[in-house]
């Protein structure tokens, strides 16, 4: 969608024009520091053109030359608009080679014939004076004789020409179709859901995207290079710029912040097997006993859903007193006893009768808890580091799927940006008062529960692949279940700490 191609003809020319461009400079930049050196050469009876046909034509053949060989690639690439200010630049080379040009027709000759026989010496001065070839000759710093001199400001001339006609064909082609590339943008642009003003930012973004990519082309040679190495040298290397890596990313973990068990404000009902030395009256016990009666033909989430009824029932069901030792023998009770799990989202308990089966979209955190496994040093060298990547290919894992686009990377990917969103949704086993709810929520309830898990260290004790012990200290790290490299992401964490459990 760069819409470019608009700098593809003067491409072309510019080029052809790289060695013709070359002499123009070399030629004018050796007539210019001889001419600006000497006083004598700018004064009468010469032409008084010489001085500013000479400076002109020097710095600009300079401007163009390397002008021309810095815009050759990118204006292939560039987008219309982009292509259009070139030509404007382009455009003004053109006229100021024009303006010297012009200004050198006054002194110099147009032929190489003028310059034989005698016509250097004679050029444009009365009889018996030194001609301005024969002093420019004498004056150079390497002497030369007036009719070569003479042939050198004619080649100027020639060139000078020549360059100013190319100059103005590559800035006609970049103005004309930059202009029709931009005019049918813009006739075009309701079409494609976005403003003209949309689609000028894109294409201003086309700049910053060349750079990154020819900085990408540089970093590319020694990766290329690494590549091509035997496994053996390559796998100890990206072992040792992994590890360096994660010594980088040892923060320190903050001590003091630790997760401290919470306790409902109501000390009274605190949900702890506790009596509080009152006796149970009889009503609780038989409501107890036609509860745990009735609960074999329930589910437990039909037991929530009493409970939610209003306040008095919830204190006959689920008693603050008492809640946990309720809650585990209705658990007990309730679900097919084969098939008890927790619902995906709120992890109360479900069975195959009770749960719904939705396809959710797969979260990054989620992602990472479910898929990426911890390895021990040996392992992570023999599974990742000592990995046969083809060429192109690297050790790093690339599956998870990306959370919210920013404003920033849409801006930079353009509107491609979107289609990178994961579109997997697998299913998942949810409750029915979770089913309720909208995708949206359910995901964001699910991403909470993920963060606190993920930020419990003492989740993986040992590697998953040798089930050794992963040690108190180090690295950790993380291989993909789905890919088998290595996952970089900084949800987990980077190197175990001493204390940990
Ligand atoms: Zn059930
Ligand atoms: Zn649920
Ligand atoms: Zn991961
Ligand atoms: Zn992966
Ligand atoms: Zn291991």
């Amino acid at each position: 969608m760069w819409e470019s191609g608009a700098g593809i003809p003067s491409a072309v020319l510019r080029f052809a024009i790289f060695v013709p461009f070359a002499t123009y400079w070399s030629d004018a930049d050796n007539h210019w520091q001889n001419v600006r050196k000497h006083v004598v050469l700018q004064q009468p009876p010469f032409n008084p053109n010489i001085f500013r046909g000479e400076q002109i034509a020097a710095k600009w053949g300079k401007i163009g030359f390397f002008w021309n060989f810095a815009l050759w690639i990118p204006t292939v690439l560039f987008p219309g608009p982009l292509v259009f200010i070139v030509g404007l630049f382009d455009l003004t080379i053109a006229t100021m080679l024009g303006i010297a040009t012009h200004l050198q027709s006054a002194y110099s000759p147009h032929t190489y014939s003028a310059c034989r026989n005698g016509g250097a010496e004679t050029w444009q001065v009365p009889n018996g004076t030194q001609s301005f070839f024969t002093l420019a000759g004498q004056l150079n710093a390497t002497k030369t004789t007036p009719e070569t001199m003479c042939r050198d400001y004619v080649e100027e001339w020639k060139y000078g020409v020549a360059m100013a006609v190319c100059y103005s064909l590559i800035a006609a082609f970049n103005i004309i179709l930059s202009a029709i590339v931009c005019a049918v943008a813009a006739r075009d642009s309701p079409r494609h859901n976005r403003s003209f003003g949309e689609w000028i930012l894109d294409t201003f973004m086309t700049i910053p995207r060349a750079t990154y990519f020819i900085f990408i082309c540089l970093v590319m040679i020694p990766v290329m290079f690494f590549r091509c190495l035997p496994i053996s040298i390559k796998s100890r290397a990206r072992f040792g710029a992994r590890y360096a890596v994660k010594t980088g990313q040892r923060v320190p973990t903050p001590r003091d912040i630790k997760m401290r068990v919470m306790r409902p404000k109501n000390s009274k009902s605190c949900y702890a097997g506790n009596y509080q030395g009152k006796a149970t009256n009889l009503a609780d016990f038989l409501i107890y006993d036609v509860l745990v009666l009735i609960a074999r033909d329930l589910h437990y989430v039909d037991l929530v859903n009493l409970s939610l009824a209003s306040k008095s029932v919830h204190d006959a069901v689920f008693p603050g007193s008492d809640f946990l030792t309720r809650s585990e023998h209705f658990k007990m009770y309730t679900c097919d006893i084969a098939s008890k799990t927790q619902c995906w989202v709120c992890t109360v308990q479900i069975c195959d009768e009770c749960q719904i089966i939705r396809s959710l979209r797969e979260t990054p955190l989620v992602f990472h808890l479910d898929i990426c496994k911890p390895h021990c040093s040996p392992c992570y060298f023999s599974a990742v580091c000592q990995q046969n990547t083809d060429r192109l290919g690297n050790t790093r894992c690339a599956c998870a799927p990306r959370s919210e686009i920013t404003k920033w990377q849409k801006i930079w990917h353009g509107p491609s940006a979107t289609l990178n969103l994961s579109t997997t949704a697998p299913s998942r086993g949810i409750c029915r008062l979770c089913n309720v709810l909208d995708d949206a929520t359910l995901l964001g309830a699910r991403e909470a529960r993920s963060r606190a898990e993920m930020r419990d260290a003492g989740r993986f004790k040992n590697c998953s692949k040798c089930a050794g012990s992963l040690g108190s200290r180090g690295p950790r790290w993380w291989v993909c279940g789905r890919c088998k490299k290595e996952c970089r992401s900084h949800v987990h964490p980077a190197w175990g700490e001493k204390g940990e459990p």
